[in-house]
């Protein structure tokens, strides 16, 4: 049976191009700085970023971790969405292991924070208040591309009152490829960029953090207090640099699958996708009542895996998955839209 995974980008396998970097990368001791080829990686990452220096860390959770509390002092406070990775979904490492606190805010339905709403929250100097020190970005947030005027205007506000300005860039690439423009024109809004290799661009493990070159010394300390100097790290730096160098433009496929399926999907009766419609590499979409409960475990009868933890249901395309395999995961939804659907 065929198995279509379209519960993340994360379940990528590297490709053997990957494999064979891998087994052939030169490497040494990174937290002596003598892995030449993860120092290879960093000065890649840099340079596509447009930064001055990067950071192979383990995950972009520890990516956007160090960021923060390299940021950040304790009693500090970062302005942030209420559903951001960088928030929601990593363990409230900020508060837990920084002694940062959160000013969560509402994403608006295009992915962005309100402007008016985020200098609203920024706190006087007054020892009352936390210290509001980093204003936290993520694009893609949930598929959704930032437009870059809007950017702009982020940076502005930060730079007015004061602030850092990070962005959570896990699927950065997806966004640059979308909007067709070099991934500088997005990172150059930001004093720090977090970049994932191991979503989308396939690599198995490892994230970037970029930023100016006192910013990066500051965050290779923060690293190695997080436990995440890794050694002869080369072996996995090899497959990242594959990943920035030959799986960037391919994106680009996992958008016209995702729009082929969420445009299918539309066409199927019990299915409705979400206004702001198919940006990226996710299809987010709502069930009539009589499907809710019957279309996961119906799916994954045909060995299509899609994950629970969404509603509206996510569905993500991504290395692996061939617009063949979209046609058979559509074929399957109209299945289970006849069975269930009394018409
Ligand atoms: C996946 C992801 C991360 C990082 O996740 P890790 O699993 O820790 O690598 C960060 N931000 C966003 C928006 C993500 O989707």
């Amino acid at each position: 049976m065929r198995r279509v995974d379209l519960r993340s980008d994360t379940v990528t396998l590297p490709t053997p191009a990957m494999r064979k970097a891998m087994a052939e990368a030169e490497v040494g001791d990174d937290v002596y700085g003598e892995d030449p080829t993860v120092n290879r990686l960093e000065a890649i990452t840099a340079e596509k970023v447009g930064k001055e220096a990067a950071l192979f860390v383990s995950s972009g959770t520890q990516s956007n971790l160090v960021a923060i509390l390299t940021h950040c002092q304790r009693g500090d406070e970062y302005i942030v969405g209420q559903i951001a990775h960088t928030y929601m979904y990593e363990g409230g490492g900020a508060a837990a292991l920084g002694s940062v606190q959160p000013q969560p805010l509402d994403f608006e339905s295009d992915g962005t924070l309100d402007l008016k709403k985020v200098e609203a929250v920024i706190k006087p100097d007054d020892f009352h208040f936390a210290r509001t020190r980093l204003f936290c970005l993520e694009n893609t947030q949930a598929g959704k591309v930032l437009p870059l005027d809007y950017q702009a205007r982020a940076n502005a506000l930060a730079k007015r009152r004061g602030l850092t300005i990070h962005l959570d860039g896990a699927r950065i690439f997806n966004a640059a490829v979308k909007q067709k423009i070099n991934v500088r024109e997005i990172a150059k809004y930001y004093d720090s960029v977090t970049v994932c290799l191991s979503k989308g661009l396939a690599a198995p493990v490892g994230s970037m953090l970029c930023g100016t070159a006192a910013f990066i010394k500051e965050s290779r300390r923060w690293r190695k207090v997080l436990g995440g100097g890794m050694r002869q790290a080369g072996v996995l730096a090899a497959a990242g640099i594959v990943a920035l160098t030959e799986m960037v433009e391919r994106l680009e496929e996992d958008h016209e699958n995702a729009r082929r399926l969420g445009e299918g999907l539309t066409e199927i009766p019990g299915f409705r996708l979400e206004p702001s419609g198919v940006q990226t590499n996710m299809v987010f979409f709502e069930m009539d009542e009589r499907l809710r409960g019957v279309f996961i475990p119906f799916m994954a009868e045909r060995g299509v895996i899609i994950g629970t933890g969404h509603y509206p249901i996510r569905l993500v395309t991504h290395y692996g998955i061939e617009a063949a395999d979209i046609e058979y995961v559509l074929c399957a939804a109209r299945d289970c839209s006849e069975r269930f659907l009394v018409k």
